[in-house]
């Protein structure tokens, strides 16, 4: 290939095909990651054929179950067949480090371990029918404000332990055909001509090999991008940088392997996509929205049932439904992930269908005191409220519900003491302090097409609500860990909460929540036992007994934190490390096996440039949530953690805490006292003497010393200590 033609496969033909170039074929990629999202030619960006508007990665995430994800990305793969796309740009596995985040609704979770395992099974579903993913935006893009320039600023441990953990874990897993370069800037620089990211770790340590493409409009400079390892920039055309590439590789500021490379490499993605291109194919409809049904059912979250009030009985004898959103669904977020869907249901005549009682309905928001009435006169009352404001492209301004909505809930449960509350929001709102006053509260997310089935069968008890919360749900929004480095200022935005995103800050500070990470309720109850841990290939097995207790068939999210007390460096309290959902019907109990593996017990040694599994006595604790731990165990864990060499700069408690360097600065104090240097021997037994100088770096204590402590006594005690 000539280099114009390499140079002009590596840009987009128009927005959302590939250039078609000396033989190579073009072929088509669209959004995700919700729903196939095929733009109608010469409509506007937001019109696009129908198709199935599977729940939100929010709701979708609240399943914590990989299975079931796995069965969304392949019904969006026979999508994709079926209009001829050959790449879905999702899945988004941005971390929600913020509750204001504009896009939160399309990410998984505030936990790097589960947004990284649901979002592997996601791409091996869809990959599975021969469809590329695209796995964005990497990286470090948790927020809207500003999002093309914002230079989020984060240190390399929480870099690698949270935000390109769960990256690394859908690479390595699940291996997407492309991952998307974020806007935003890294320490400075733009993540689309950031080598050390692109190149150094997502390829180099990971071992990547497919398709780097830009996220839309995110690449600064063509020529800097394919330096640093991106290879297709979208959308296209952009001669003018194809021009400056075959330039600079003509010219010699760019070597021309790195141009063959990239354009090697969209060539190859072509080839993948053409020969699993399946001509003819068709979806079905009906079964993927049974399927969008049965997810939006198992991602609603039951936070609060005092008294048993749900499920209600389809006996109930009138129900009023108040509130506009049980009609005219939020269902879906803003911006391109924005699916035309196939059907769409609403709750108020899901419920209608699965009562044999009145359902009467009020709008509710304009006049909440005939809503009241309404609710006054029938036996229970159901309120929809929600959020109304996320989008791509701007963070929300905060966390509370719209006030019309605060203020059809007081009434509403002022006037019917059975009152339901369910809610739809794309990230989370503040419950508090209504909710004292709501004996139901249901947490219904925005649940796709299929949502109003859902909500009703969990209302009805069809659906035994197993959803659990993926993201802390604070007392106030001044609670959150990200609170005061948020949205950052001057182009910078500070990870000042450092490694503790979401619970592992409110962990850290002992901090009340509304609702704690991993909280759900359900219809029956569970019970745990038995509780095992032995160690597997350095990792953990984790083994226990779960009984369904209660009076019906359930499903239950078995979680596992450790911790390890005296850790060299600072952990969060506890830290999600594998879940399970174990269905069992009334009466049965089952044995739970969970595998933690090694690496996943690693943090990042900043000192080293490496991970590193610390050796100690781990603490394993199973339960429902973050905050409802019901086991506890111990496991010895070996690690991998070698010794640190000893060296003149280490500190003097850094020698003392070495058995091998204690007993070698010992013995070298005692010959430096002898030498006259004793006013500075810090004699170990003299712990005042030892707390002054303990932070000393052993060559300073030298320096003081004179010829006290030699060269020549220095080398030895260095010889010793090593
Ligand atoms: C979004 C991506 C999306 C792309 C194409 C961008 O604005 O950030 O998530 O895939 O547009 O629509």
């Amino acid at each position: 290939m000539e280099i114009e033609e390499q140079a002009a496969l590596t840009s987009g033909a128009d927005f959302w095909h590939t250039r078609a170039v000396a033989g190579v074929p073009a072929v088509m990629v669209t959004d995700g990651p919700h729903g196939v999202r095929k733009q109608v030619v010469g409509e506007g960006l937001l019109a696009s054929e129908p198709s199935t508007c599977f729940p939100p990665a929010v709701a979708m995430g609240c399943t914590w179950d990989p299975e079931l994800v796995r069965r969304v990305g392949a019904a969006l793969g026979d999508e994709c067949l079926a209009k001829d796309v050959a790449v879905l740009l999702g899945p988004g596995i941005n971390l929600k480090r913020t509750p204001l985040g504009g896009r939160n609704f399309e990410y998984f979770s505030e936990d790097p371990i589960l947004t990284g395992t649901l979002g592997a099974e996601w791409v091996a579903g869809l990959q599975s029918r021969g469809v590329g993913a695209s796995l964005k935006h990497f990286a470090i893009n948790s927020q809207e404000t500003d999002r093309m320039r914002v230079s989020a600023d984060v240190d390399e441990r929480t870099l690698r332990e949270l935000y390109l953990r769960a990256f690394q874990r859908v690479i390595q897993r699940a291996r997407p055909w492309t991952v998307m370069c974020s806007y935003n800037r890294i320490n400075g620089v733009y993540a689309s001509q950031h080598r050390w990211l692109l190149t150094d770790v997502l390829r180099g340590e990971w071992g990547y090999e497919g398709v780097l493409v830009s996220d839309w409009g995110a690449v600064v400079d063509r020529v800097e991008a394919v330096r640093a390892g991106l290879d297709l920039t979208m959308p296209g055309p952009d001669e003018p940088g194809d021009r400056a590439l075959a330039d600079a590789v003509r010219g010699g500021s760019l070597p021309a392997a790195a141009l063959q490379t990239a354009s090697d490499r969209v060539a190859a993605l072509v080839r993948r996509a053409v020969a699993a291109a399946t001509p003819g194919a068709t979806f079905d409809a009906a079964a993927h929205h049974a399927l969008a049904r049965e997810v939006a059912g198992r991602a609603i979250v039951l936070l609060k049932n005092d008294g048993g009030l749900l499920p209600l009985s389809a006996g109930e004898a009138s129900i009023a439904v108040v509130g506009e959103q049980a009609r005219s669904p939020r269902y879906q977020g803003g911006g391109s992930s924005l699916v035309n869907p196939t059907k769409l249901d609403n709750a108020l005549d899901e419920i209608a269908a699965l009562t044999r009682g009145e359902v009467r309905f009020a709008e509710g928001y304009d006049d909440p005191a005939a809503a009241a009435a309404l609710a006054a006169e029938c036996s229970v009352a159901i309120v929809f409220a929600g959020s109304e404001e996320e989008t791509e492209g701007s963070d929300r301004t905060g966390l509370e519900l719209p006030a019309a909505h605060l203020a059809l809930i007081e009434r509403v449960t002022a006037a019917n003491p059975r009152t339901v509350v369910v809610l739809s929001n794309g990230a989370v709102v503040r419950t508090s302090p209504w909710d004292a006053a709501v004996p139901a509260l249901v947490e219904g997310w925005l649940l796709g097409q299929a949502g109003g089935g859902a909500v009703a069968d969990v209302l009805f008890g069809v659906v035994n609500p197993s959803g659990r919360l993926t993201e802390t749900i604070p007392l106030r929004l001044a609670d959150h860990p990200s609170h005061l480095d948020f949205p950052g200022e001057q182009g910078h935005v500070r990870y000042g909460e450092g490694i503790h995103v979401g619970y592992r800050g409110f962990d850290a500070r002992e901090q009340e929540v509304a609702y704690p990470f991993g909280f759900g309720l359900s219809y029956t109850t569970f019970e745990y036992s038995g509780l095992t841990v032995s160690t597997v290939d350095g990792g953990l097995e984790v083994r226990l007994t779960v009984a369904n207790t209660g009076p019906r068939d359930g499903r239950e999210v078995v979680q596992v934190y450790t911790s390890l007390a005296g850790s060299r460096v600072r952990r969060a309290p506890r830290e999600l490390k594998a879940f399970a959902t174990v269905p069992l019907a009334a009466g049965e109990s089952a044995e739970v096996v969970l595998r933690v593996e090694a690496a996943d017990l690693a943090y990042w040694d900043i000192e080293l440039g490496r991970w590193v599994v610390e050796a100690g006595e781990y603490t394993v604790a199973v339960g429902a949530s973050s905050r409802d731990l019901r086991l506890h165990a111990t496991a010895a864990v070996a690690g991998d953690d070698e010794r640190r060499p000893l060296t003149a700069a280490s500190t003097i408690a850094e020698w003392f805490a070495d058995p091998r360097g204690a007993q070698a600065l010992t013995e070298a104090f005692a010959a430096m006292a002898a030498a006259g240097g004793g006013a500075m021997a810090p004699s170990a037994a003299d712990p005042a003497m030892f707390a002054f100088l303990a932070s000393m770096p052993l060559e300073r204590v030298v320096a003081f010393a004179g010829d006290a402590f030699s060269p020549g006594l220095l080398a030895a005690t260095l010889k010793a200590a090593n």
